[in-house]
């Protein structure tokens, strides 16, 4: 489990929100993408389940009336065998030959012809029209051919009645087998427009009949141009030939718009029907959310982003504000140098650091001598000044980065030396001593030389490990710079070996007295 320090370390960390404002809006974006993924699956498949449905329905309709249609044409090829048909006067050959079926309303006309071309009965009028079909497509196939069944022509405009037409003819054989002519029937292409005009596919849908040789019979919308176009050569149509029934998505060569084409033969008739639905109006209720949902969703990832990123940036601050603070608690405002609070951790850090080492631990306690005077002879001002002076003579003395060089007090310094003996120690103290020679105030017309330091220095050894406390060491230190005082200031002096009472092997600091 998280504990709720942690927890509270992580959010107020600059990482943590930067890192929020990149995963979040990438979380965001997945999960939206995921969602718009599915929508538009779901309107696919509501696109696909609709089409099929409705090239079902087509399908049964179209095919339904064309079989009614020919059992009406097979009827009237079986009566123009009835016994005592060549007697009946005109009427009633009418009504044996022809059943009611045929008169429905898409039905256009309703021959027999004889195997000249001429017509012989006629559904629509006793005595019947006159006209001659010899040079009609379905007379020349029927008369070329025995045993084509129902025969499925282009479509043609009635020499009758002028409308358009779409012909189904069946041959009539006499009974020795010769040709004796041709049954002719023929649904008028409005059929289609009516049936197909019911439906709303959509600004761009379509819905097409072909008949198995390429020749679009019918296309709603309708546009006269398009009836009669052969695209047997077309993609789209191979494909329609080959699978019989099914669904692709293929772009029109027609227009050039992509559409969803859900087709199937029909019944066993040379006739291909097929419902094509626009890509495009397929998904544009789609697209209309997931233009909505993108662009809150993307709004929501900026403010996140910006949100994250100021937040972000205002901890980054804070924290800055924070260790500025720091540093300005660890810092002698008149020197510039770290102040005693510094001195004590790192004094504390590295004495401790030396104990593990077993390194050795020096310290340089430096007081100004007589400081008091000058205070007292060039002012306060002046005082400051000889104590920046002398800040940056210790400054310049040590070289090591691990060397710290501190204000303890008011014109007291501390130098601590890391990993330095006494022998290093002590150069370091000449080197204080020569800097601080060299120190003068123009300004006070104080010259070089001037101002003096003392200097006391203790060290605690390598060996001297164990009981040693930075106490121990200061103390000494101190010692020996009160003995550099009594000793006439400007000197260095260093700690007395631990006294005579605690010999070096033993005791917790190895001192050496040097002057
Ligand atoms: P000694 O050689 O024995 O150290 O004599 P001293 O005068 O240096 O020692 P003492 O401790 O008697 O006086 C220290 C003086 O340092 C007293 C005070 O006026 C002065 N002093 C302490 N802090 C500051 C400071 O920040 N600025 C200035 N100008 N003087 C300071
Ligand atoms: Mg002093
Ligand atoms: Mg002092």
């Amino acid at each position: 489990m998280i504990s709720l320090g942690r927890l509270h370390g992580w959010l107020r960390s600059a990482r943590t929100w930067l890192a929020f404002g990149i995963l979040a809006p990438i979380g965001m974006v997945a999960l939206s993408g995921v969602m718009l993924a599915d929508l538009r699956q779901d309107a696919w498949d509501r696109a696909e389940q609709t089409s099929r449905n409705l090239v079902q329905v087509l399908e049964r309709d179209i095919a339904r009336n064309i079989e009614i249609y020919d059992l009406s044409l097979r009827a009237a090829v079986e009566n123009l065998a009835a016994p005592g048909l060549a007697e009946a006067g005109p009427r009633l050959r009418q009504l044996i030959l022809f059943d009611r079926a045929a008169t429905a309303r898409d039905m256009g006309v309703m021959l027999v012809i004889d195997e000249h071309g001429q017509i012989l009965d006629d559904i629509g009028a006793v005595p019947p029209r006159q006209g001659n079909y010899a040079d009609r497509a379905y007379f020349k196939v029927h008369e070329d051919h025995d045993g084509l069944g129902l025969y499925v022509g282009r479509p043609i405009v009635s020499r009758l009645t002028g409308e358009p037409m779409l012909p189904f003819s069946r041959r009539i054989n006499k009974p020795d087998g010769r040709f004796g002519g041709v049954v002719l029937g023929s649904v008028k292409l409005s059929y289609f427009t009516h049936l197909f005009s019911e439906i709303d596919l959509g600004p761009r849908g379509a819905i097409n009949l072909y008949l198995t040789d390429g020749t679009r019979l019918m296309r709603y919308p309708y546009e006269a141009a398009d009836l009669g176009a052969n695209i047997a050569k077309a993609a789209t149509f191979k494909r329609f030939m080959r699978e019989r029934q099914g669904r692709f998505v293929s772009t029109s060569v027609r227009d050039g718009i992509e559409r969803a084409y859900t087709f199937t033969r029909i019944g066993a008739l040379p006739l291909i029907l097929n419902v094509a639905l626009a890509t495009q109006d397929v998904e544009a209720d789609w697209l209309a959310k997931a233009v909505v949902i993108g662009g809150i969703v993307l709004v929501l990832c900026g403010l996140t982003i910006a949100l994250s990123f100021l937040f972000g940036r205002e901890l980054r601050r804070r924290e800055a504000a924070q260790d500025a603070l720091a540093a300005l608690s660890r810092t002698d405002p008149l020197t510039g140098l770290p102040n005693r609070r510094c001195f004590e951790d790192r004094f504390a850090r590295a004495a401790e650091a030396a104990r593990h080492g077993g390194q050795p631990l020096s310290l340089l306690i430096v007081d100004a001598d007589h400081f008091k005077r000058y205070n007292d002879r060039y002012g306060h001002p002046v005082g400051d000044e000889i104590l920046k002076g002398l800040a940056r003579s210790l400054a310049a003395s040590v070289h090591r980065p691990q060397d710290l060089v501190s204000r303890i007090g008011g014109e007291e310094f501390a130098i601590l030396l890391p990993d330095t003996d006494a022998a290093g120690a002590g150069r370091i103290a000449d080197r204080v001593h020569a800097e601080v020679a060299a120190l003068a105030v123009g300004s006070a017309g104080i010259g070089a030389g001037a101002v003096t330091v003392s200097i006391g220095l203790a060290c605690m050894g390598p060996d001297g490990g164990r009981g040693a406390a930075p106490p121990d060491l200061y103390r000494l230190a101190d010692g020996a710079l009160y003995e550099a005082k009594h000793g006439g200031r400007n000197q260095t002096r260093m700690a007395a070996a631990q006294a005579a009472a605690a010999p070096s092997q033993r005791g917790p600091l190895q001192l050496v007295k040097t002057s």
